[in-house]
């Protein structure tokens, strides 16, 4: 006998997945020029010169057991107090190496840190839409329920959706900001509201309510947007951080959690945190990976050809009188379908080899998300099929 729960998981439809095998599938047919696939988040920006110099100096100079072996747990004392340090120089905090646990990605880190909030059965976490669609298994693999607030127009935060939300089974909210898939940056005006009703209601419930922040895009941002340090505004705030977009680095699955040492119940939190990870198989992140992220800390991205495909795209559809949500930051735009259909408009786009993904997953049915960071060139090519698609629902 095996888990359904499982099952059901593992043979459900993803209908990113779904699309991206389509676009394969035809690039053998018309020539993988031809389509212009717009689904996933795979960043084609390639990783740093300093990444594969890193690699190349740490293979080169040390003795393999000394970057292919097991580190601690929590990962290497260097490569976190790296990470302490570069938080404490940039937002005038007092991190040290025990405030960090190095993980396996954004993914690990959320997993990780819902398996050590969710207490009991039922225990709710807020998700605000447009949401990144893996949240929901991943709270209910660990017994949590979501409790999704519904968009506003703007996709910034609906402050009184989320006050009224908040029960006394919450434990938790995740802040994704920039945002997937609307590339939106909460301002930090909303998000000093969101942190008084927290503080607020966390006092009213007799329980800390967590915010969860997911940042695998805090480097992505293109405009002077600031994307507070969360700890800095709420003080029972974790963060779940990835280096898979901002040094392109997804397949390499390396991130880590900050537990803060004024986050409510840290003497308890860190060790949970340890425990899940032991428990989910996600300790001792790859080491040959903690040892770049370290030598790489102060690397920015290059954001001159996202910043392009950005003003390319949203340009051209604001002109043939698309709504788009402008995003200024992550990878992503969310636009409206003019037939307030975005499955059946993102049909139309397929006839003309241009993929992308309606928002159904998202929690949002009239808009879809096109991923925009490939080859400007694609970015050119699609244009006309946006207008075409426009026209044919006139
Ligand atoms: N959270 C968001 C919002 C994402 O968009 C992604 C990946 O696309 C992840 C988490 C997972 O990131 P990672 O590859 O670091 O696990």
């Amino acid at each position: 006998m095996l888990s359904k729960e499982m099952i059901k998981l593992g043979t459900a439809r993803s209908v990113i997945r779904e699309i991206a095998a389509y676009g394969a599938q035809r690039a053998q047919i018309v020539g993988p020029e031809n389509v212009l696939d717009f689904s996933l988040g795979n960043p084609s920006v390639p990783a740093p010169k300093e990444v594969q110099e890193a690699i190349k100096d740490i293979v080169d100079s040390k003795e393999p057991k000394e970057y292919h072996g097991y580190t601690a747990s929590n990962g290497a004392p260097g490569t976190r107090k790296a990470i302490a340090d570069n938080l404490n120089k940039r937002y005038g905090t007092n991190y040290t190496g025990d405030n960090v646990f190095m993980t396996c990605g954004a993914a690990a880190s959320f997993n990780i840190v819902m398996k050590s909030i969710i207490a009991n059965p039922g225990d709710e976490v807020i998700v605000m839409a447009p949401y990144f669609p893996e949240y929901k298994p991943w709270i209910e693999a660990h017994g949590g329920k979501m409790v999704l607030i519904p968009a506003p127009e703007d996709f910034q935060i609906d402050l009184a959706g989320v006050e009224a939300a908040i029960t006394n089974k919450t434990r938790g909210i995740i802040v994704n900001t920039p945002n997937n898939p609307s590339g939106v940056v909460y301002t930090k005006e909303n998000l000093v509201k969101l942190s008084e009703i927290l503080d607020k209601k966390s006092k009213e419930i007799g329980e800390p309510i967590y915010m969860v922040t997911d940042e695998p895009y805090r480097e992505l941002v293109y405009t002077d947007a600031e994307v507070p340090h969360m700890p800095n505004l709420y003080k029972d705030t974790i963060v779940c951080y990835s280096w898979s977009k901002s040094l392109s680095l997804p397949g390499e699955r390396i991130g880590y959690v900050l537990v803060p040492t004024e986050c409510a119940d840290f003497e308890e939190l860190y060790p949970a945190i340890g425990g899940a990870a032991r428990i989910l198989g996600y300790v001792c992140a790859p080491h040959l990976f903690q040892q770049v992220v370290e030598r790489c800390i102060d690397v920015e991205p290059d954001l001159d050809a996202y910043i392009k495909n950005r003003d390319l795209l949203y340009n051209g559809l604001v002109e043939m009188g698309y709504n788009v949500a402008k995003p200024e930051g992550a990878f992503y735009m969310f636009v409206q379908a003019p037939n307030k259909d975005a499955t059946e408009f993102c049909k139309l786009l397929q006839k003309e080899d241009v993929l992308c993904v309606p928002g159904d997953g998202f929690g949002c049915s009239d808009y879809l998300r096109i991923s925009y960071c490939v080859d400007t060139e694609k970015v050119e090519k699609a244009l006309p099929a946006f207008k075409k698609a426009m026209e044919a629902c006139k």
